[in-house]
């Protein structure tokens, strides 16, 4: 088990509507107690991000946004900054999520210079990285991560780490309901870890960069999977659209 304070995260992604966000958003505050064991985020859809914001105010779960535009501002139709995600209450925003990599085809410069706007913004990043089914095959899985770790971190610097995340999330396990073996997951895990303390960062602060496991948690997996060394919470998906399922997985993050 890992000795860093678990992270979880639910990213509801384009699901729910007003009334269902609220409903979630409410059950969650009313049942998960106050604790300083884990830290925890909930990622709306941008319409409920203010509303979401407004109801978990003053609870232990932070507002996180699914995605942001680099630019501070102007004619940029359609996106979203990270003042006005700091208006609503975001605190934590995911960038470089697969359904972003590979459906809306951003790249790995793209992800880098929102990463670094985000930081700049004083937001906490999670950077989502993963490899494709084709690439575990040929054995490629250590080469993509690092290459996206390395991408995606370029030039940000040792104070800011701090404020970073890595969540491993294979893509062939995103909502497929098949999930990595705790051991793959850890070997995963292990290869981003020596390549943060030893391609990105000092061996300190990498040692103290979180790295979420994501891709088909279900509470019925999630105890096996943080038992490992180097797994340090989730970044949930279709799990955390329950309230019951991601209350289980917060508590099997920090009482395995
Ligand atoms: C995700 O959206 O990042 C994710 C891991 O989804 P799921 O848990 O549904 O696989």
């Amino acid at each position: 088990m890992s000795t860093r304070k678990p992270f979880v995260g639910g990213n509801w992604k384009m699901n729910l509507n007003a009334a269902a966000a609220t409903a979630l958003a409410q059950s969650l505050v009313d049942r998960i107690p106050a604790t300083d064991k884990l830290d925890l985020f909930i990622s709306p859809p941008f319409p409920y991000l203010a509303h979401v914001g407004k109801i978990i105010a003053d609870s232990p779960i932070q507002l996180a946004a699914q995605d942001f535009c680099r630019q501070a501002d102007g004619a940029f139709t359609g996106e979203v900054s990270l003042a006005m995600l700091a208006d609503c209450g975001v605190s934590v925003v995911l960038a470089g999520h697969s359904e972003r990599r590979h459906v809306i085809g951003e790249a790995d410069t793209l992800i880098n210079e929102k990463l670094l706007a985000a930081l700049e913004a004083n937001m906490h990043v999670v950077l989502c990285v993963g490899e494709k089914l084709q690439q575990r095959q040929l054995q490629q899985t250590d080469a993509i991560n690092c290459s996206q770790v390395g991408y995606g971190l370029a030039g940000v610097t040792a104070k800011q780490m701090e404020r970073v995340t890595v969540a491993y999330e294979p893509v062939w396990a995103i909502g497929t309901g098949k999930t990595s073996t705790p051991q793959d997951a850890q070997e995963a895990h292990e290869a981003i870890r020596a390549f943060l303390c030893f391609g990105v960062c000092d061996e300190p602060v990498g040692r103290d960069v979180r790295i979420m496991y994501g891709g088909s948690v279900k509470p019925d997996n999630a105890a096996d999977l943080i038992a490992q060394g180097d797994v340090d919470g989730f970044l949930v998906g279709g799990a955390s659209l329950e309230a019951d399922d991601f209350i289980a997985i917060t508590e099997a993050a920090v009482t395995s």
